[in-house]
């Protein structure tokens, strides 16, 4: 069984959706033309991290979807998709999310979808909590979607798990434990458990053991889906911008990692300093235009250039192995208004020039006065020329630039927001990890 994880090399959002698509669908196409048809499934996606804070959209022939917690496999036959164990499950949004999902028409059951039965679950309260303890607080760090408390509580050993959440006795029993004195908004513990009779009646038989999915021998390729991004890890990221998760280690062995990148960068949330940012009115002017928005959030995204230090800081934590690009279709946009396109290689902080990453970026005061040192490139008004079937000339002179300056690969470069917008350098990527 082969494996590849793909992880955003940026801030979240790099655009890792619709790609771990692209490669999923490729996947279970190869293995139906060199092993037939099968009932089963037998390519596993996998999300390891994140919850219900960290969004996708994924168009797919013609149809939009947004996916929150659901690994983008959901949405491609031949797949079975794992909420792993290491991700904060929240059990009134996933029922949302299967029920909108089933709207549109995706085949949701125990075939092709399960949850670890130790996920830990993010709850009513969870959500209410981080409101509180982000008020007053500045440099809003929370996307109010109950992570951080979800996480303090795992890592503060009073959480709940998936498997405990399903049994009604033993979660009031967990809950009285955890609020010895009531519980918050003095709801009682049973009428607090019986609100989530849905919830258990649906997903109760989607729960299963996480090392039995992943050791399942019928799966011929493992898929591992980051959510949000290398920056926003709780450890190697720009604390305490970060998530409460680790979007940038994956939890089990992938011979190859991929890194996604958008050819420019976005970023949502704040407490954290962002290097490369546009300068007005060009940020805004762009936003409207690319509708850089949260797709769980709904916040405006922040934009910036691509950043080559920051990469390199990624490559070099992550052991990332190959690179994925995305977006590099909108920076078009910077011809049609006589712009140049931009990269970071390196920046300079009072005076001193930092080619690599350094460990005094670990103060968190330091990066702000960082400025970037820029290369300029000339616009393309086309990213990707579909009758050569290669980028042009001013698109991949900005790649190879990055090529260099990284000494990482592209295997491929997404030109639009559906699945098949996609130029594959093929470099026997998939074949080689199936066969
Ligand atoms: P993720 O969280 O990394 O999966 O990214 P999101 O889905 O939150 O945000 C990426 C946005 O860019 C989505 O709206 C995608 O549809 C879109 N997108 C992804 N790749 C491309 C691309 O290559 N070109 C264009 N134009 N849009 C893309
Ligand atoms: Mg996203």
């Amino acid at each position: 069984m082969g494996s590849i994880a793909f992880i955003g090399a940026q801030t979240g959002d790099e655009g890792k959706g619709v790609r771990v698509g692209y490669y999923t669908k490729k996947a279970v196409d190869t293995i139906q033309e060199s092993y037939g048809d099968s009932e089963d499934p037998r390519v596993l996606v996998l999300r390891w991290q994140g919850g219900a804070n960290a969004g996708h959209t994924v168009f797919l022939e013609g149809k939009k979807y947004a996916l929150h917690q659901l690994p983008s496999g959901i949405l491609i036959p031949g797949t079975f998709n794992l909420m792993g164990e290491g991700v904060y499950f929240n059990p009134r949004k996933a029922l949302e999310e299967i029920e909108a999902l089933k709207k549109q028409g995706i085949k949701i059951d125990t075939c092709n979808f399960g949850i670890a039965s130790n996920a830990h679950v993010t709850l009513d309260y969870h959500i209410d909590l981080d409101e509180a303890i982000s008020r007053g607080m500045t440099g809003h760090l929370s996307t109010g979607k109950g992570i951080r408390p979800t996480a303090m509580d795992k890592q503060g050993r009073v959480g709940i798990r998936f498997e405990e959440f399903l049994d009604r006795a033993e979660f009031i029993q967990i809950l009285k434990n955890r609020f010895p004195d009531g519980m918050p908004k003095g709801v009682s513990y049973d009428s607090f458990v019986d609100s989530y009779s849905a919830e258990r009646n649906v997903l109760s038989e989607l729960s299963v053991l996480h090392s039995d999915i992943m050791n399942n021998l019928s799966f011929k390729l493992v898929v591992g889906e980051g959510a949000q991004g290398f920056q926003l890890d709780v450890d190697r990221g720009l604390y305490p911008g970060v998530t409460s998760s680790n979007p940038s280690i994956v939890p089990f062995r992938a011979d190859v990692l991929a890194g996604v990148v958008k050819m420019y960068e976005s970023s949502v949330g704040g407490g954290r300093p962002f290097v490369g940012r546009m300068d007005e009115p060009l940020e805004t002017k762009l936003r409207e235009f690319w509708g850089e928005f949260g797709t769980t959030t709904g916040k405006p995204r922040g934009l910036g250039w691509f950043d080559v230090v920051e990469i390199n800081n990624a490559i070099d934590s992550s052991e990332i192995d190959v690179l994925v690009g995305t977006c590099g279709d909108r920076l078009e946009e910077l011809a049609k208004i006589g712009e140049k396109v931009k990269l970071i290689v390196a920046y300079d902080i009072d005076g001193k020039r930092f080619d690599r990453w350094d460990k005094s970026f670990h103060k968190r005061s330091k990066l702000y006065s960082a400025k970037p040192v820029f290369e300029e490139f000339e616009p393309w008004s086309k990213f990707f020329d579909e009758e050569k079937g290669k980028l042009t000339s001013n698109a991949q002179r900005f790649v190879d630039r990055i090529q260099d300056l990284t000494d990482t690969e592209f295997v491929a470069h997404g030109h639009g927001p559906e699945i098949k917008d996609v130029l594959d350098l093929d470099k026997g990527l998939i074949p080689n990890l199936i066969m």
